[in-house]
Parts: C-alpha cells; sequence; structure tokens
C-alpha cells in the first residue's frame, strides 16, 4: 500500500523524578520524536524514538526533510526496500547518531503499519515464539541514598518485578560494593539483580570492579566501558569473570557484529528506537542467536516486548520508560515477574495525543 504521509512531532517530557547514572548527569526529562506513516487508505503505523535530552531537533529535521519527502509514494510493505533507502540517502553524515534515531521511528512505524493492517500483534508477524518475556526494572539511580534504593527496590517488588537492575560507578569502588552488597542482602541470595556502570570505567578500572562484584552474583555487568573499545570488552570479559551487557550505544548492526564476534559481550542489548529500528533490532537477536548468545533489551519496553517475544534465545526486557506510561493507554503487563506482549494489532501502543501537545519541544 502506497505511503501518503509522514507526520513527525517533537515533545519534551519531565521526568516525575529528576534521574541520574554515572556519566549522563541528572535527567530531568527526556525528548520523544514520534512519526506516524499513513498510507492512502488512511491506516497508520506509529514509530518513535527519545534522546536523554539533548539532539532531538536535529531527528526532527531529518524525518520532516529528509524521510518523509523520501517515503511519500512508496510502497509501505517494502520495509527492507524503505529501510536500504534512508540508510544510503543519509549515509554520508550519518551511520549512527540523529539519523539512525530517525530512521528507526520510521522503521517501527512501518512495522507497526504492517501488523495493523495485518490486525495481528507485532510478536506474531515477527516470527511468533513466546508472548512471556522474562523482565526486569531498570533503576536509574546512581545517587540515590541508600535507603531510598531498597525503598525503590521494595517499590518494583510490589509491582511484580521478579528482577531489578541497579546503577554503579560511583566515585569510589568500594561504595559501588556496598551499595550492591546492600542490596543483595535485602533481596537475599537468587533474587536476579544486574548492575549498570553506563561506560564509567577504564578497562582496567572495569576488571577491578568485575572482580570485586563477582561474589554479590551479579546476573551481568552492564556497560562498563565505552562503547567503541571491542578489545577492552574482550578483556574484560576474559579477565573480570563476570557476564558483560552491551549494546544500547551501539547504533548500526555492524557495530554488534564487531562486539559479538570478537567475544566482547555475553548478553547483546540492542535498543529499537537508536539501532535502526524493528528491522536491525531483530537481526542483532538473530546474529545472537547464531552465537549462541541471550539478547537482552534497552529502552521502550512497550514495543520491545514484542520482539523479544518473537525471539528464541532472548533473556530480560528491561522495563524503563522514562515515564512514558503517563501517555499510553494500556502499559506494559506483568504477570509473575514476566512482561506479556499484548494480542492487539501492531504494537499496540496508543498514545495520548492531546495530553502530548501540551508538551511540543519549543521551535
Ligand atoms: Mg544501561
Amino acid at each position: 500500500m502506497e505511503i501518503r504521509e509522514v507526520q513527525a512531532d517533537h515533545y519534551v517530557i519531565p521526568l516525575p523524578v529528576a534521574l541520574s547514572d554515572s556519566t549522563h548527569g541528572t535527567i530531568r526529562g527526556f525528548e520523544l520524536i514520534t512519526a506516524r506513516v499513513r498510507d492512502v487508505e488512511g491506516a497508520e503505523g506509529v514509530g518513535y524514538t527519545y534522546t536523554v535530552g539533548a539532539g532531538g531537533a536535529a531527528v526532527l529535521a531529518l524525518l520532516t526533510r529528509d524521510l518523509a519527502p523520501l517515503l511519500v509514494g512508496r510502497d509501505a510493505e517494502r520495509i527492507e526496500e524503505i529501510w536500504q533507502a534512508m540508510w544510503w540517502a543519509l549515509h554520508y553524515g550519518g551511520r549512527g547518531g540523529a539519523q539512525v534515531l530517525a530512521m528507526s521511528a520510521i522503521d517501527i512505524a512501518l512495522w507497526d503499519l504492517r501488523a495493523r493492517r495485518q490486525r495481528a500483534p507485532l510478536w506474531r508477524v515477527l516470527g511468533g515464539f513466546d508472548p512471556r518475556v522474562k523482565c526486569y526494572a531498570g533503576g536509574i539511580d546512581l545517587d540515590f541514598p541508600l535507603d531510598a534504593l531498597l525503598r525503590q527496590a521494595d517499590d518494583h517488588r510490589r509491582r511484580g518485578f521478579r528482577a531489578i537492575k541497579m546503577k554503579v560507578g560511583r566515585p569510589s569502588l568500594r561504595e559501588d560494593v556496598e551499595r550492591v552488597r546492600a542490596m543483595r542482602e535485602h533481596l537475599g541470595a537468587d533474587f536476579p539483580l544486574m548492575v549498570d556502570a553506563n561506560m564509567r570505567w577504564t578497562v582496567d578500572e572495569a576488571i577491578r570492579a568485575a572482580r570485586a562484584l563477582a561474589e554479590l552474583s551479579p546476573v551481568w555487568l552492564e556497560e562498563p566501558i565505552i562503547p567503541d573499545d571491542v578489545p577492552g570488552h574482550v578483556r574484560i570479559v576474559e579477565e573480570g569473570g563476570l557476564p558483560i551487557a552491551a549494546g544500547e550505544n551501539l547504533h548500526t548492526l555492524h557495530e554488534f557484529r564487531a562486539l559479538i564476534a570478537a567475544g566482547g559481550v555475553t548478553f547483546p542489548e540492542p535498543d529499537a528506537t537508536n539501532c535502526g529500528g524493528v528491522t536491525v533490532f531483530m537481526k542483532v537477536c538473530h546474529l545472537a542467536e547464531a552465537f549462541n548468545l541471550p539478547v537482552t533489551s534497552h529502552g521502550a519496553h512497550d514495543l520491545t516486548v514484542h520482539l523479544l517475544a518473537a525471539a528464541p534465545n532472548r533473556s530480560y526486557l528491561e522495563a524503563h520508560g522514562f515515564g512514558l506510561d503517563r501517555f499510553i493507554a494500556e502499559p506494559l503487563r506483568l504477570e509473575r515477574g514476566l512482561a506479556i506482549a499484548p494480542e492487539r494489532p501492531g504494537h499496540g501502543i496508543e498514545l495520548d495525543w492531546k495530553a502530548l501537545d501540551l508538551l511540543r519541544a519549543a521551535r
């Protein structure tokens, strides 16, 4: 079906509580950039991407100035063809950053449109493995005092979570170890607990941290160092003694290939909103499967639950929505710690456009 129009919008969503991690500073709000793709029969698919506070205007400009005109008149069903056209149109100034965020929003909208037209949930259209996906609550809590950190963990458990991730990367490793130990004692020996350093460390610091944290049995240590250092990741996997999750800052299939093939990651962790959309997320899942690795995910859980529900090698879904739940008609459903991919057509995310209208970014 021919594409009639693409509408892109840019919002700034304030967070209910300011968040902080080891590298991005204090996050008071995030930018949501949406793409709505409509075909000539009036059917619509919705895609989105986000930033942690900066760069959204560039994404909007790429969507409205470059990608919308490229898409109008094309066959919406030929998602791969459209993906390649977008990639090569923006390649010279692209291959990452704003360009791939914009492409991701379009790609997500196209997959939503395809599934809606089939009146099927996205996870079934993508292959349909199992709609019940293990899920953890991702805390952005590096600067929470210890009692607030433990209270947050209790809140997560009350809400049905059976796995939790906390931040590390405090100024001293001793503090990190004390905080993780307190969480471990609070949650019990068998409760799945992940830790995330948001690229804080050097390779040697990361190896020291991994060894110090090993006795507290985290499921994984996430993003110990910058995403670009492939040999560094390999050293950390080999010398640190902990499983490593990484990928929320990898923006292409080829970056995933380099890290996975080198043996630098245990849990590849793509984000559909910044790696090239559903199309590339699923390719990363299949690539990981070929290397016998479990995939996890970053962000956008209402969408990503469908993608992991279609991947036999999935592990945990990250649940962390930047407070977007307020604007979604039916947010993610949990049952005994499992996230359930819905049966509604498409990805099933109905955004509250009226409420979002009040949060439009300044031009
Ligand atoms: Mg992370």
